[in-house]
This record gives C-alpha cells, structure tokens and sequence, in this order.
C-alpha cells in the first residue's frame, strides 16, 4: 500500500515511512493511495468474528505485508488489551465506552498501535532513534506516554499547554519518566501544534528523526476505525440504520469512521459534535473553511481551531459538499448546554458521562430527529474522572479513583518549561 501527500508535492510512500516519517515533505498529510471494501461475507458472518479478527481484517490492506500476519496480529492484540462495552443509556441511543484502556481515553487504541508499529520498524535500528513529538490539549499526551513508555529505540516529547489540561491528564503525561518527557508550554493548543509542525519541517532537526504521534500519523489514525465496527457486531441484529455521534477536536476519530464506512460498514449517517470551536460546522453551513484560534471549553480536548485531519475528510468526499452533507453533519454546542446535557443524562439516565461524551449524546439527539428509525451511538471518548472538576460539582457527586489514575497521582510531576520554537529546538538538540 502507498500513501500520497494531501499536498500533491511529495514522493509517494510506503505503510512504513509513512508512519516513520508522520507528515510528508510538503507539510501534507499521508492518505492510502486505494481503498478496498471488505467482502461482504466479512459482514454477514462478523457476529462470529472476535475484536481482534474484526480489526486484522479491517487494517491489513493499509499495512499492506510490511508486518507480517503473525506480527500484526500480535500488535492488534496488544491494542486491543481491554474491552469496548456499548451501554444502552436510553431507548436508541447507546454510549460507546473507549475509555477503558490503560489511560481511560480512546487514544490508547491509536498509541497502542503506532506505538508497537514504531518499534517492529525500529527492531533492527539500535542506533538510530525515533523521535516522536507531540502536541496535545489533554488527552494525546497521557495516552502517548503510556503507549510508548520503555518502547525501545523511541524517545517521547509531548507539549502541552501551561494551565490547560486537567490535573490528572497533567500527571499522566509527566510522571512516567525513561523515554517520556514533558514540556510545559506557555500558550494554548494551537501554540503547541504549530511549534510541532515547525520541528517537523526544520532542517537542523533531521539527525534526530522527529515523528508525530498526533492523529496525523496513519497508525495512529487508522486503528480508530476498529471501535466502529465493534459496535456494529453488536447492534447488526436490531437491523435499523446506524448514526455516529463523535465528539470532534482534531477529527481523526470521525474520519477513521468515515474509512470504516469506505470498507463497506453500514453507516447511516455520521455527526461531528463540537464545543464552540465551531470550524466545520461553519464550513457546512457556508462552504468555506475558515479556522480560527481556539477557546477554551470544558471539553478540551476538542478546543482545536484548525482540525487537522478535515482534509483527510475532504478528500473522501472529493471536497463536494453536497456529497458530503449526506453522509454527515456537524453541530455545536455551548459549555451551558453541555452541562444541562450531563445532568440530564445523570439525573433521567443513572449514567455518569463527561463533557465530551455529553457533547456527542446532543449531536446525536439532534441527528435523531432528522433519522427517527435510527438506533444512535455516541462515543464516550474518555472516563468521567478524567473531567471530574467539571464533573464532580455538575453532578454533585464523588468519583472513585479508577486504579489506573491511581497509580499517577502521588507521583511526581517532571516538566520543562518552554514558551517558543527556539526553547523547543533548543531541547530537542541538547536532549
Ligand atoms: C482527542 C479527544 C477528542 C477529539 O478526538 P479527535 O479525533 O481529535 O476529533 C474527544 N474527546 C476526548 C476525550 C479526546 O481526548
């Protein structure tokens, strides 16, 4: 399988430099050259097919033989190490739980993978390091350290914004020490993201073999398609046309969707569910795409100005968006209905959401009203507890502490302080 840039000004490239190098030469992102619908066997039989079955048979054709079968199916293993529960939370509309990995947020499917991917690449390479750099609003961070920790031949750089991210998000990211390290970015988001796609492109950076870990790189994109088709083996017997609520920052969720869609999965209809940063759904609405500095929301880590996987999207769709509201639409909420949505959710459903997940349930009951037969999913991107200063007070509750948030926070948290582009290369050449 090639991967061409989304620029149109770099060299086509293999699964495997793809994912080294994260984003082509041309600053473009990497998207699959071919995409090929599944059989449609794979789906009648899929009720006897385990997750880690469902995701080899999803994945294989972008991997296309660089890893061996065995090696792969090893790797999707270790992903998929916990479990992905869809929980009916009211009549039709079910939570799609991917919070249950080690870092109690969805992105440890997609670090789990990369992360295994890096290191098969690596396996040969003792003196050449990897590494990875990242950017992240909460989330990214924890689920990379995690995904990455002792991985050989891969350093970790996460940037973070200063005063941004929640405590134990914060403790997530800067406790694990080894290969992991911290840098504490006076800014917001975009600051940090911007200065990574800087080091990507910075020449006096190559001897040290920068790749992401952002949704932008393929293996971390790509395995969130899995959850997609786990919830559909589970609701395929109900036989109604299936919606998607995703609560969207960067969109490389939604549009991992979309690709399970390509292979032939049975989506009805796909919602992106934003906060306030509110860029696609003002692209929807007047077909031009204009990103704007983030604000900050209580579901942050969606406060992305300029999605960086929305080309990904607008390429599917050959950029014609009247293909494109057909198969999907894009709602935003305020932080006031987010949290009228959480305690309604609490107080006539019994179930604990958090911002994001709150988000993604309005979208969807919007949605519902356009598609009444629908059953509806949204997806629960991360644990309550990972939000529990909003949650805890909104609700009027006290979470218990999940074991593996224990086990960060009487840790020490190691940080950088860093506040432009000349600190980071300065770091980043010293380290
Ligand atoms: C990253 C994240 C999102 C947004 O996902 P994208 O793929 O960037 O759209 C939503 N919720 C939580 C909890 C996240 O960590």
């Amino acid at each position: 399988m090639k991967y061409y840039s989304l620029n149109h000004n770099a060299p086509n490239v293999s699964f495997q430099e793809a994912v080294i190098q994260g984003l082509a030469t041309d600053k473009g992102l990497y998207f699959p050259e071919t995409i090929t619908s599944l059989a449609t066997s794979f789906f009648d039989t899929i009720e006897s097919l385990s997750h880690e079955e469902i995701a080899f048979e999803a994945i294989k054709q972008f991997v296309g033989g660089e890893i061996p079968a065995e090696t792969l199916k090893q790797i999707i293993a270790e992903t998929l190490c916990f479990d992905f529960p869809l929980v009916e939370v009211e009549n039709g509309i079910y939570s799609l739980e991917l919070f249950h990995g080690p870092t109690m947020a969805f992105k440890d499917v997609g670090a789990r993978f990369m992360s295994r991917c890096l290191a098969y690449f690596n396996k040969d390479n003792k003196d050449n390091k990897n590494t990875v750099l990242v950017a992240t609003s909460g989330d990214t961070g924890g689920a990379v350290a995690s995904g990455f920790l002792g991985v050989n031949g891969v350093d970790v750089v996460i940037l973070y914004p200063s005063g941004k991210v929640s405590d134990i998000q914060e403790k997530q990211l800067t406790t694990l020490g080894q290969n992991i390290k911290a840098l504490e970015v006076d800014g917001v988001f975009d600051d940090c993201q911007d200065m990574v796609k800087k080091a990507f492109l910075d020449k006096d950076l190559e001897h040290i073999h920068l790749t992401s870990a952002n949704s932008i790189n393929i293996a971390r994109w790509l395995p969130q398609m899995f959850y997609f088709f786990f919830a559909y083996k589970a609701l395929k017997s109900q036989g109604k046309p299936l919606i998607f609520s995703c609560p969207s920052g960067n969109f490389g969720n939604i549009c991992a969707g979309i690709i399970a869609k390509k292979l032939g999965l049975p989506i009805e209809h796909f919602v992106a569910s934003t906060n306030v940063n509110d860029t696609v759904p003002r692209f929807l609405a007047s077909g031009i795409y204009d990103p704007k500095p983030s604000i900050a929301t209580i579901s942050n880590a969606m406060d992305v100005g300029n999605p960086s996987n929305f080309v990904r999207i607008q390429e599917m769709y050959q950029n014609d968006l009247e293909q494109f509201k057909k198969d999907f639409t894009s709602y935003t909420f305020t932080d006031a209905e987010t949290l009228v949505a959480l305690k309604a959710i609490y107080n006539e459903r019994g179930y604990i959401a958090e911002p994001h997940g709150a988000v993604g349930y309005l979208g969807l009951k919007k949605e519902l009203q356009n598609i009444p037969n629908a059953i509806g999913v949204f997806l629960e991107t991360a644990h309550p507890i990972k939000f529990l200063d909003v949650v805890e007070p909104a609700l009027g509750i006290t979470l218990p502490l999940p074991t593996q948030i224990e086990s960060v926070m009487n840790k020490e948290k190691v940080s950088v302080k860093i506040s432009n582009y000349d600190e980071l290369k300065e770091f980043l050449n010293s380290k």
